[in-house]
């Protein structure tokens, strides 16, 4: 189901440093490469204190007084929707890669996964909260496909997300190329029954990118990426 590419070496070592001139020349990459367990050091920082939730939480502000805003100027018959992303958008994996040393291994992933044990982003949480407090509909385009429906109703229903309105799944038979091929077309699906998806919120570019939504709030992932 997921195709994830460890990230947080290429974010930390080869983006920050592959930029880096002296006299005019790239420096030499495999003498300045920053380290993995400096990398992880890093990533383990950034989360564990309130720098991710406050990155997370300026993202939510920004959504929020959005919705205000749209709501202002919203016109009779419009059909508002805020899109969420569900996998470390709604629900956090961090403490699973914590645990795991970031293994990207996909078998022991997925059974923890189906163990519906993961925790809430909460500025996220709140955002869902607030659209629905504004009647505005909450839509979930997640890239998990329907064998895990069970899991992850019960682990979205105990973390604290009730009544949404939709939740669409990634089809098992599928004829996309790629997951933000997969998000847009659910989302132009969306706009052509009628809603007009004012703000769309996930982790990765691929959840945001290719339109049918007005607004896009990207949250930080330092820990893998998905195309
Ligand atoms: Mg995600």
């Amino acid at each position: 189901m997921y195709k994830k590419l460890i990230f947080f070496v290429l974010a930390f070592s080869f983006v920050l440093i592959g930029c880096e001139k002296k006299n005019g020349q790239n420096s030499n990459i495999s003498e300045k490469a920053l380290n993995i367990y400096n990398a992880k050091d890093f990533v383990k920082n950034y989360y564990s204190t309130n720098r991710y939730e406050q990155d997370v939480e300026d993202q939510t502000s920004a959504a929020k007084q959005y919705i205000d805003s749209r709501i202002e100027n919203k016109k009779e018959n419009e059909k508002l929707a805020v899109v969420f992303d569900l996998d470390d958008t709604m629900l956090s994996e961090y403490q699973y890669q914590l645990k795991n040393d970031f293994s990207q291994s996909h078998e022991p992933k997925m059974l923890w996964l189906m163990d519906g044990k993961m925790k809430p982003i909460k500025p996220v949480l709140e955002l869902f909260n607030y659209a629905k407090s504004k009647n505005i509909d909450t839509i979930i385009i997640t890239d998990r496909d329907k064998s895990m429906r069970r899991s992850t109703l019960k682990n979205l229903k105990e973390q604290g997300y009730k009544n949404w309105s939709q939740i669409m799944y990634y089809p098992e038979k599928n004829s996309y190329s790629n997951k933000e091929q997969y998000k847009t077309d659910m989302r132009k699906q969306l706009t052509d029954s009628g809603y007009t998806i004012i703000v769309n919120i996930g982790d990765q570019q691929s959840d945001l990118n290719g339109g049918y939504s007005e607004k896009t709030f990207k949250l930080p992932n330092y820990i893998y990426i998905i195309e």
